[in-house]
């Protein structure tokens, strides 16, 4: 070796893609991993069914509920059917701190107005008023396959589950875009993010009309929709009042690229941390530390209500889990546990998309396949509201990943001033614990098929097993 060469060698940083840093063999477990991943997007389409998937995968794997159980060291609790903790008790006293791995399970969607359904006098048509959630581009949800899923609430406290539009023999749904012919005015004729008004994304429900031989029937076609649902699900107008409906992109995750090595789904953001998070708890045997996994809803929204993470949910856990291992429990032995805990605010970042590299400073932002991302800080304008990790917890972290050959990255959100975002790292904080950002780069965030690398969520995986062991 040159002495140039040894030089860079040993100054230089370079991240490592994980394609070429990797044996076959870790390839070939990294699309095995893949497999199972999809198979979990393709069930987990609203935060409900998520919440229902991890409730049933925790009790195949010895876990049970923390409310019905005496004596487990794997135990979980949900809230209200929408967020979850689980953990695995360790072989340290909890006061010495827990390491926490904390993500979101809803996604940006369309949701179904309270009383949506109505006739449109023009066109003979039953069509259904939408709510969107969360940070969409309206115009990537017109005119593509949807499906409706969720839940109608009967006043006995019945609770139907919905979901049309997954099953091949299926219908799905459309809200119908303009064609480009006549487009100039309506669309064109405005910048992108108002080409589409919210009022224009209207669903429509069905189109043949309820028939009486003898008499004329007013809107027919919304009578014949109304007995269509009664038929199916058994129930009637008011319902709707008392239902949570989504519409979501209809279809499974698909392997994109022809060799195989991404993944197109919906939903990635940021279920690909909550599924990677669960492996690594579940492959835990005992950990020194205790170990939890913290699934919450309402991030897209601002992490507001009683099930996102600006709630008392997750203390209130740490606070069972302390009485449950029969600690000595009070106001200063939970806030201690607290501050001496470890948490990863596990979200996606923005990977560098070659089509529009200019909103990235390319050095400081996560490359596709080169692993999982660490991100010290995100916000907007000069870091505001951003949880800024701190350099201690960082290189602890870097040299857990590093012992253990796992393929991670820097990463911030694009330029600075470009725009910015958030996660629930800065409400974790709060706590007093010890908080960074890490999960693996997504290409078209927020869109309808966001594409992962294979290499990365295997590699986020593998950092949050490490975590979990040796952090
Ligand atoms: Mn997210
Ligand atoms: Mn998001």
């Amino acid at each position: 070796m040159k002495k140039h060469e040894e030089l860079i060698k040993k100054l230089k940083y370079h991240r490592k893609n994980f394609w070429e840093s990797s044996t076959k063999k870790e390839q070939r477990v990294a699309f095995k991993f893949a497999d199972k991943y999809k198979e979990f997007l393709d069930q987990c389409k609203t935060v409900r069914e998520t919440t229902d998937f991890i409730e049933k995968e925790l009790e195949e794997r010895d876990f049970s509920n923390i409310e019905k159980t005496k004596k487990s060291k794997r135990v979980f609790k949900i809230g209200r059917g929408k967020n979850i903790a689980f953990a695995v008790i360790g072989k340290k006293p909890m006061s010495e701190g827990v390491n926490i791995i904390a993500a979101h399970i809803d996604a940006p969607r369309v949701d179904l107005k309270q009383l949506p359904l109505f006739e449109d006098n023009e066109t003979k048509m039953g069509l259904m008023r939408t709510h969107y959630y969360g940070g969409i581009k309206k115009y990537q949800w017109m005119s593509t396959p949807l499906a409706i899923h969720g839940v109608f609430v009967k006043e006995s406290g019945e609770i139907i589950n919905v979901s049309i539009g997954e099953d091949d023999k299926d219908p799905i749904f459309i809200m119908p875009d303009l064609l480009p012919h006549l487009a100039k005015n309506e669309q064109y004729a405005h910048k992108i993010g108002d080409a589409i008004k919210a009022s224009q994304m209207k669903v429509i429900f069905n189109t043949i009309p309820f028939l009486d031989k003898d008499e004329k029937v007013k809107e027919a076609v919304k009578l014949n929709a109304l007995i269509m649902l009664n038929e199916k699900f058994g129930i009637v107008e008011e319902d709707f009042l008392r239902a949570e409906l989504e519409l979501v992109p209809a279809g499974k995750a698909r392997d994109a690229g022809i060799d195989k090595s991404m993944i197109a789904a919906y939903g990635q953001d940021d279920r690909i941390c909550a599924y990677t998070g669960m492996q690594a708890l579940l492959d835990c045997d005992l950990p020194e530390t205790t170990a939890i996994v913290y699934l919450v809803d309402k991030e897209e929204v601002g992490s507001e209500g009683n099930t996102g993470a600006n709630s008392n949910f997750l203390i209130d856990f740490i606070g069972d889990l302390l009485k449950f291992n029969k600690e000595h429990y009070n106001s200063f032995s939970l806030r201690k546990t607290l501050i001496n805990s470890q948490m990863l605010s596990a979200d996606v970042a923005a990977a560098i998309n070659p089509n529009y590299p200019n909103v990235h400073e390319k050095t400081n932002a996560v490359h596709f396949g080169f692993g999982v991302g660490l991100i010290k800080y995100t916000g907007s304008r000069g870091k505001s509201s951003a949880n800024d990790a701190n350099a201690e917890f960082v290189a602890k972290m870097t040299n857990i990943f590093n012992e253990d050959k796992v393929n991670w990255q820097m990463g911030t959100l694009g330029k600075v001033d470009e725009g910015g975002g958030g996660t629930i790292a800065k409400f974790l904080a709060e706590t007093g614990a010890e908080v960074v950002d890490c999960g693996p780069g997504l290409l078209g965030m927020h869109s309808l098929y966001e594409l992962c690398s294979k290499a990365d969520l295997y590699s986020t995986y593998r950092a949050y097993k490490a975590f979990f062991v040796k952090g």
